[in-house]
């Protein structure tokens, strides 16, 4: 049976669960293959698998789906929908918590997963007790706000890649230095950027996009794929791939 890693229960079968949600594979494999990029080792191939894992019983994974996945994906597509018709990015949500709470799940069962494409997503055990009650309950608002939660749309500046064929690639999560003490987890698919920053204090950084606790509306940076510090060489070495084959 196993033990879920949410709700510490024994008494149910555990399920193969997605970090990155599977709707988003689901998506990137429309056209019936996938583009995977590896940050670290500039190596771009097809993956056959969504990188799931059992992790979960069947009553926590409905509650990430439910809770947190379904509605931020819609309104992410939505906003992406809508700049595709007036060049603006702008993110509409219903629930800013959710948002943030949505990020900090990527984070939470990436660390959690033993699938390699999420190695480099680590959290200390007390962070992983901590965010798993707060995702769990849906309470610790303070827990939740102790990081910094920023959206960014990708696109690309030379059109290789078009709005449609940008979200549909998926990077391998990566960590992204900050400053000295702030770093933050890097996950992208559907299009956008997501980082969860290790600082509450975000004033620090380029505001568009940074989630706050009361705020619906957001109007999000646009950033060219090749200029990424983190995916730039991937995407120019992919680019490359695609020249030569
Ligand atoms: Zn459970």
């Amino acid at each position: 049976m196993g033990t879920c890693l949410l709700c510490k229960s024994s008494e149910h079968p555990i399920r193969v669960s997605h970090v990155i949600p599977n709707a988003a594979f689901k998506r990137a494999k429309d056209n019936g293959k996938m583009m995977k990029v590896d940050v670290s080792a500039n190596l771009n191939y097809l993956v056959q698998d969504s990188w799931s894992t059992k992790m979960l019983c069947a009553e926590c994974e409905h509650l990430f789906n439910t809770r947190y996945e379904e509605a931020t994906l819609n309104e992410l597509r939505k906003a992406r929908k809508k700049s595709a018709e007036t060049g603006l990015l702008k993110l509409k949500t219903k629930n800013p918590q959710r948002l943030a709470a949505f990020m900090i799940s990527l984070v939470w069962r990436a660390a959690l997963s033993p699938h390699s494409a999420y190695k480099k997503v680590q959290l200390p055990t007390s962070a992983i007790e901590g965010y798993g009650e707060c995702l769990l309950h849906g309470n610790r608002p303070d827990l939740l706000w102790s990081l910094s939660y920023r959206i960014t749309a990708m696109y690309d500046s030379r059109g290789i890649f078009d709005v449609d064929a940008v979200s549909r690639i998926i990077a391998t999560p990566c960590l992204s230095r900050l400053s000295d003490l702030t770093f933050s987890f890097v996950f992208m698919f559907e299009g956008f950027k997501f980082e969860v920053i290790t600082s509450s204090d975000n004033h620090k950084f380029d505001q568009a996009g940074v989630i706050k606790p009361t705020k619906l509306s957001y109007k999000l940076s646009r950033q060219c794929l090749w200029t990424d510090i983190n995916f730039g060489k991937t995407y120019r070495d992919m680019y490359a791939l695609v020249q030569s084959n």
